[in-house]
């Protein structure tokens, strides 16, 4: 067959297909067509476990030409150069088109190297060398999981709108999880927290709305009520809409008060989870949240309140400051002194290990390490301050 075939998609449901052969290939070949609803028959003296238990008639026994009678597709899949041509001659003279599983140019067909997305079938033929083939398909898939490849479909006017509150990761485009990346790239709205990895925006179309709520602890352009509001607006509108958020969704992000809020307005909304700072900061200071031996738990707090006041809010400092295990603050950073300084009054030693991870996994993370006692001042003569992590316990010095 030439490099200029003719590309189709065959309708093999309820048709004979006639493999020939019962080894690996025979098997995945089978294993395809089976999918594709195909009559298959097998012929082969000896046959793989799989193909013994599988849906196909099989006749174990040395191939002849009228096994092909009635078939639309022969497939000729043994490591005997001189059957597969047996088995081509036989299909040329009833017609039938047939791949050579040994040498794909001797055969009437081609199969290709194939990936399925959402309706979409891609299958890619690498001219003489598989290998091309199942490359260029390996990256066509992971393009097609991501959204790096377009896959938006055109939608029929009318139909429903969503939200998905989708965790973006700590900052790196890299770390967001591949179903929040492709609900990124089909989104025609993207609602954006000043945390999120904003990298991800630049690769949106010029039809999708950004609406950036550049949120900070001293900025706020659209409150939490205008921002749920938009959200049941632009849904109701029909739009799908992301709502990226920076880490997890559900931790410390306001993603339960967004839930509830399109869930009130009947608003289809899903959750998609992402690594919240909480984790990815340390983890990329080099700092293990447990480690045996040293910590079996860690605790992750807020500390945006005044410790003095934090028992209103069900944070127990004196509890913690006694609790051995490993103390993660974020939103810290305002009232680090104060807080050091209560979990030092109520327990904890002041020369246990503490870091501050500022803008994990950006390319402006810095890290400063000292003891409970200096990490606030330590930090300030750094100049590092909002947004970090703070992580506080033996572990802080365990792998430096
Ligand atoms: N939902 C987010 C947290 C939002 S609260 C999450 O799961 O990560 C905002 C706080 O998160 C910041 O004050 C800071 O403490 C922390 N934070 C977010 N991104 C960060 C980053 N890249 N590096 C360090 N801290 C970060």
């Amino acid at each position: 067959m030439t490099d200029t075939g003719f590309p189709l998609l065959l309708d093999l449901s309820g048709r004979r297909a006639v493999v020939v052969g019962g080894g690996a290939v025979a098997t995945r070949r089978v294993r395809a067509l089976v999918a594709a609803g195909a009559d298959v028959l097998v012929v082969a003296p000896e046959v793989s476990d799989e193909l013994r238990t599988a849906p196909v008639r099989v006749q174990r026994r040395p191939f002849s030409a009228s096994d092909l009678d009635g078939a639309w597709l022969a497939l000729a899949c043994t490591d005997d150069p001189a059957v597969n041509e047996a088995v081509a001659v036989a299909a040329l003279e009833r017609r039938i088109f047939c791949v050579r599983a040994d040498a794909a140019r001797e055969g009437s067909a081609r199969t290709p190297a194939v990936a399925r997305h959402d309706g979409i079938t891609v299958a890619v033929n690498g001219g003489d060398d598989p290998r091309r083939a199942t490359a260029l398909r390996d990256a066509i898939a992971a393009g097609l999981d991501t959204g790096d490849l377009p896959t938006r479909r055109v939608r029929p006017t009318g139909s429903a709108g969503s939200v998905a509150l989708v965790g973006g990761g700590p900052g790196d485009p890299g770390l967001i999880t591949v179903q929040g990346r492709r609900l990124v790239a089909q989104a025609d709205v993207v609602v954006v927290d000043r945390l999120a990895p904003r990298g991800l925006l630049e690769g949106l179309g010029d039809d999708v709305e950004i609406i950036d709520c550049g949120k900070s602890a001293h900025r706020h352009n659209l409150s939490q009520a205008e921002i749920n509001e938009v959200l049941v607006e632009r849904a109701r509108a029909g739009k799908r809409v992301v709502r990226l958020k920076g880490g997890d969704p559900f931790i410390f992000g306001r993603g339960g008060e967004e839930l509830l809020a399109c869930t009130a307005a009947g608003v289809a909304v899903t959750v998609v989870p992402g690594i919240s700072s909480a984790l990815a900061g340390p983890a990329l200071a080099g700092i293990p949240l447990t480690h045996r031996g040293v910590a079996a738990d860690f605790t992750v707090v807020s500390g945006h309140l005044d410790p003095g006041r934090a028992a209103d809010q069900g944070i127990d400092w004196p509890g913690l400051a006694t609790h051995a295990g490993t103390l993660v603050l974020l939103m810290a950073m305002d009232r680090l002194d104060l807080i050091s300084a209560a979990l030092i009054e109520h327990g904890r030693a002041g020369d246990t290990p503490a870091a501050v991870v500022h803008r994990a996994t950006t390319p402006e993370q810095r890290v400063v390490r000292a003891t409970l006692a200096d990490i606030a001042d330590a930090a300030r003569r750094a100049g590092v301050g909002a947004p970090a992590v703070v992580v506080i316990g033996e572990v802080v010095g365990v792998l430096s």
